[in-house]
């Protein structure tokens, strides 16, 4: 059964937004993608969302129909107010709270207020986000009860129905590797493999089996442990 809700996913060229993108696509007839300019040192994965969007439509036909436009909101201010490792050029390093210092202060409160604004306007009631709780830098923002807590806060500021969909919430790395391939197969994954972007230093750099990256960041180490766990290459 197609829902026949337009979605919003919020896609930012990764691993875990390209699979979200995959999970809308497989559900919704109508799917729009929106990314965010805030000035993050890793800007490739502006370009590479160009490429999996085009590779997605061309190696899944009956995807291709239901993939709509694709809007990119300047969010430079974010940039502004956080003084973060993501946003510029120094060592990533945990910080004394427990989080490492590529914490965006908000960053995903902000996202999805100005996805529900631009959701508003392009008549889509789901917003789907590759917010998770299970293997993941710690960031409170990510959390399930937080992601509940703005779609109540949304909902009822729009005056409107509008959902949050987190399909990966409570999955590892090695599960969200496991569900592009329920959804798209070995097409899928390869595509993930080779196209998506998730280093913090924004380095293409080398391919692994895993993708391209730097190999050394903690995105980078995130997404080769869940690639080999998922590959069975790991315990
Ligand atoms: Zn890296």
């Amino acid at each position: 059964m197609t829902d026949a809700r337009t979605a919003l996913v919020l896609f930012s060229g990764g691993q875990d937004s390209t699979t979200c993108l995959a999970w809308a696509l497989e559900r919704h007839a109508h799917v729009e993608t929106l990314a965010f300019d805030y000035g993050q040192r890793h800007r490739i994965e502006l370009e590479c969302r160009h490429t999996v969007r085009r590779e997605l439509a061309a190696s899944f036909p009956h995807w291709a129909g239901r993939l709509g436009e694709d809007h990119l909101l300047d969010l430079g201010l974010l940039g502004q107010i956080s003084d973060t490792a993501l946003t510029d050029a120094r060592a990533i390093e945990m910080q004394a709270n427990g989080l490492p210092n590529t914490f965006v202060p908000a960053r995903n409160l902000l996202f999805l207020g100005f996805a529900a604004a631009l959701a508003y306007r392009r008549g889509a009631t789901v917003l789907v986000g590759g917010m998770c709780e299970t293997d993941y830098s710690g960031y409170p923002d990510c959390r399930d009860n937080t992601i509940k807590a703005m779609q109540v806060a949304l909902s009822l500021g729009l005056d409107a129905p509008l959902v949050i969909e987190t399909p990966l919430m409570w999955l590892s790395k090695a599960q969200t590797w496991a569900l592009a391939h329920t959804l798209g197969g070995a097409a899928l994954t390869a595509l993930i493999e080779e196209h998506t972007h998730t280093c913090y230093r924004g380095e293409r750099g080398e391919r692994h089996a895993w993708g391209h990256g730097c190999g050394q960041c903690p995105a980078c180490a995130l997404r080769a442990a869940g690639h080999a766990a998922w590959r069975g290459e790991v315990a």
